[in-house]
C-alpha cells in the first residue's frame, strides 16, 4: 500500500470509530524540539539514567538529579505543541471522537495544546511535591530557587526534598494512572499509537489490550514498531506531518 492509500484507510477508519484513544510516545514530542530520551543525542546518551534518574540515585544524590532534570525543564518549557498534538485537539474538539490520550511523555504537550483527558503514565514535569510533607507545586515556583543558584531545591514549608512528579526509574507507574488507561483501552474501538517504538513495559503492554479487546489499531511512527503487523494500518512518517495528511482526509469523506 502506498502511504497515500495508508492515510487513506485510517481515515476512513477513524471515519466509522465513535471512541478512539489515543497512545503517544517520544516520537509525539520530536517535532516540537524534544528528542527522544533514548536516541543518539537525546538525554540518556548525556546523562547515565542509573547515575542520574534512579529513585534511589536521586535519594543520596539529588544534586546530580537537578543538573539533569534542569537542562531538560529548559528544553519542555521553550517547546510548544506541534501539528500533531494540534491535529489530536480537532479529533477531540470538533470531531468528539477522541475520549483518551494515554501518554508516555512527561512534557504536558497534549495538556498544553488543548486535549482534556491526558493520562501521563511517567508523570508530567508540570508540578513537583516535597517528600516530606506532601506539599504540591508547580514547577516554575521551584524553579526560581534554581535561578538563584540553589544546587537542590527545597520545599519552603519543612525544608524537605523535592522530587518532580516524573515517574524515575526504579519507581512503579502512578496505579490510578495506569487503571484509568486499562479502563480506557477496553472502552476503545479504536486504539491510534503515535511515536512509541512500544519498548517500554509496562506502558507498552497496553497497546496489546486493544487486540484482545478487539480494537482496530493504527500506528504512526518514524520507524517500524514491533505491532506492525498486528495493526490495521500501520504509517511510517512524522506525527506532525501524517496527522494532519489523515484530517485533510477525513474533511474528504464528510463533505
Ligand atoms: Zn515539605
Amino acid at each position: 500500500m502506498s502511504i497515500k492509500e495508508k492515510i487513506k484507510t485510517a481515515a476512513s477508519i477513524i471515519h466509522s470509530s465513535n471512541y478512539i484513544v489515543v497512545f503517544s510516545g517520544a516520537g509525539m514530542s520530536t517535532e516540537s524540539g524534544i528528542p527522544d530520551f533514548r536516541s543518539p543525542g537525546g538525554l540518556w546518551s548525556k546523562y547515565d539514567p542509573g547515575e542520574y534518574a534512579e529513585y534511589s540515585a536521586f535519594l543520596s544524590h539529588p544534586e546530580k538529579f537537578w543538573t539533569m532534570h534542569k537542562e531538560l525543564s529548559q528544553t519542555v518549557l521553550e517547546a510548544s505543541p506541534n501539528l500533531g498534538h494540534k491535529s489530536l485537539v480537532t479529533l477531540e474538539k470538533e470531531y468528539r471522537k477522541l475520549k483518551a490520550i494515554i501518554t508516555q511523555n512527561i512534557d504536558f504537550l497534549h495538556s498544553r495544546a488543548g486535549n482534556s483527558n491526558v493520562l501521563e503514565l511517567h508523570g508530567s514535569g508540570q508540578t513537583a511535591c516535597c517528600l516530606s510533607c506532601g506539599t504540591e507545586f508547580y514547577y516554575t515556583d521551584i524553579q526560581k530557587q534554581l535561578d538563584e543558584g540553589k544546587e537542590v531545591p527545597k520545599c519552603p514549608k519543612c525544608e524537605g526534598l523535592i522530587k518532580p512528579n516524573v515517574v524515575l526509574f526504579g519507581e512503579s507507574l502512578p496505579s490510578n494512572v495506569f487503571q484509568q488507561a486499562i479502563a480506557e483501552i477496553s472502552s476503545a474501538d479504536l486504539l491510534i499509537i503515535i511515536g512509541s517504538s512500544l519498548t517500554v513495559y509496562p506502558a507498552a503492554s497496553l497497546p496489546s489490550m486493544a487486540l484482545d479487546t478487539g480494537a482496530r489499531i493504527i500506528i504512526i511512527n518514524d520507524e517500524a514498531t514491533m505491532m506492525d503487523h498486528q495493526a490495521d494500518v500501520a504509517i511510517h512518517g512524522k506525527a506532525g506531518v501524517i496527522l494532519p495528511l489523515i484530517l485533510e482526509e477525513l474533511r474528504n469523506i464528510d463533505s
